[in-house]
């Protein structure tokens, strides 16, 4: 692999892949079906609930759900 001399620190800024969106790796595709996380009953579809040692919280409307242990 030739590497080039030295990096300049002007000019163009390396450029570095994002993550994709942690809103994408809650739907799941199984099939021809999308699957969602829990998302909010409060704020709908589209925001989801984090899920912290069995408990579910809404970051936006700060909406907590616990799991039933099961
Ligand atoms: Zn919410």
């Amino acid at each position: 692999m030739a590497k080039k001399a030295k990096a300049k620190k002007k000019g163009k800024k390396p450029h570095k892949n994002k993550p994709t969106s942690k809103k994408y790796t809650k739907y799941k595709i199984s099939g021809d079906k999308v699957t969602r996380e829990k998302s909010c009953p409060r704020c709908g579809p589209g925001v989801f609930l984090m899920n912290n040692k069995g408990r579910l919280y809404c970051g936006k409307c700060h909406y907590t759900e616990y799991e039933g242990k099961k």
